[in-house]
């Protein structure tokens, strides 16, 4: 385990130090409460081994700070142990208060500690399991089953924290409409088994474009979800106009480059898409406008003959 010990002797901390490395695990020493913190805030901790009597800060006070710090993640808990001289009832009683899962004496015996240490051991362990399968059901519960992009719902969230940003920091914001050119004739003409293959395929492509387009720099924290049945959107927070016109104009090219045979659509022979690319500055109105300023556009390069884009 990786234990923090907060101490303010550096004597004892050596003491316990030594016998918790003996057993195997890391030991990293806070001299204060203050330390301890800033300790706690950038690094992660299987277990704190937390003296009480301190100067300044003492050890019920850092304790109620790691778990205000803790309560803004649903999943954060380190166990914490109390370690005193003086082991009194109305000291047990206030460690538990204050957010404490044990008490040990400082004379605790050899034996004694590397059981206790065993039994957080068994903790941490599972712990990090929980974890892991919590970020997995959320990854889960953000991805769009078929193509693997963002969900509708995940999206709607990321939207609306960048739109937030963007408002704040009165920076642009960009949203593109994607739409699969005549997908239900597709569906007839190949099945929807097929149709499905080719939703992953287009998916995939926006998802790479995205990424270059991310590396590059070009539109940084831009991204890409599946909007609902064959229709995408893509979010470019933050780039200079017409940043916005030059991405659509790429995924265009880059779906049609792709090349998978659409006997159905009309002239182009291929599966392509259609685009409608708004852009503004967030002063000039609300997120919805964008989403309509955007599907009127998708409309209009429709109407022009699909495989296209149309840039406000
Ligand atoms: P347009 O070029 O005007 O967009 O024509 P379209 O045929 O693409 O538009 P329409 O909205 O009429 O049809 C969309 C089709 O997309 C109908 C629906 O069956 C299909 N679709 C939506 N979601 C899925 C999916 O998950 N898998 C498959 N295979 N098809 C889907
Ligand atoms: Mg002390
Ligand atoms: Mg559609
Ligand atoms: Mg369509």
């Amino acid at each position: 385990m990786k234990i923090l010990l907060v101490d303010d002797s550096r004597a004892i901390a050596m003491l316990t130090g030594a016998r918790l490395e003996s057993f195997g695990h890391e030991v990293k020493h806070a001299i204060n409460g203050e330390t301890a913190l800033q300790y706690f805030r950038n690094e992660h901790f299987d277990l704190i081994l937390m003296d009480i009597e301190m100067p300044g800060m003492n050890g019920f006070e850092v304790t109620t700070r790691i778990r205000a710090l803790e309560g803004q993640e649903p999943w954060a808990w380190t166990p914490i142990i109390f370690v005193t001289a003086t082991d009194t009832e109305a000291n047990l009683v206030t460690a538990i208060e204050a957010g404490g899962d044990d008490f040990i004496s400082k004379t605790v015996p050899e034996n004694i500690l590397q059981a206790k240490m065993k039994a957080m051991s068994r903790i941490a362990a599972l712990r990090a399991r929980l974890c892991l399968a919590n970020n997995k059901l959320q990854d889960q519960a953000n991805q769009d089953g078929l193509t693997g992009l963002l969900n509708r719902r995940a999206m709607d969230l990321r939207v609306d924290a960048a739109w937030e940003q963007a408002r704040t920091a009165s920076s642009p914001f960009s949203l593109l409409m994607v739409d699969v050119d005549n997908f239900k004739k597709y569906n007839d003409h190949y099945g929807h088994l097929v149709g499905d293959d080719c939703l992953r395929a287009v998916a995939a492509c926006l998802a790479r474009q995205l990424q270059q387009i991310n590396d590059a720099r070009r539109a940084p924290g831009s991204f890409v979800a599946r909007y609902g049945g064959e229709e995408f959107a893509v979010i470019i927070p933050d780039a200079e106009p017409g940043v916005h016109a030059g991405v659509a104009a790429d995924i265009v090219a880059a779906v049609s480059a792709l090349g998978i045979p659409h006997a159905e659509n009309g002239q182009h022979g291929v599966v392509t898409i259609s685009v409608g690319a708004a852009c503004f500055p967030h002063a000039m109105g609300e997120i919805k406008t964008l989403f309509r300023l955007a599907d009127d556009l998708l409309y209009k390069a429709k109407d022009a003959g699909r495989n296209r884009a149309e840039v406000a």
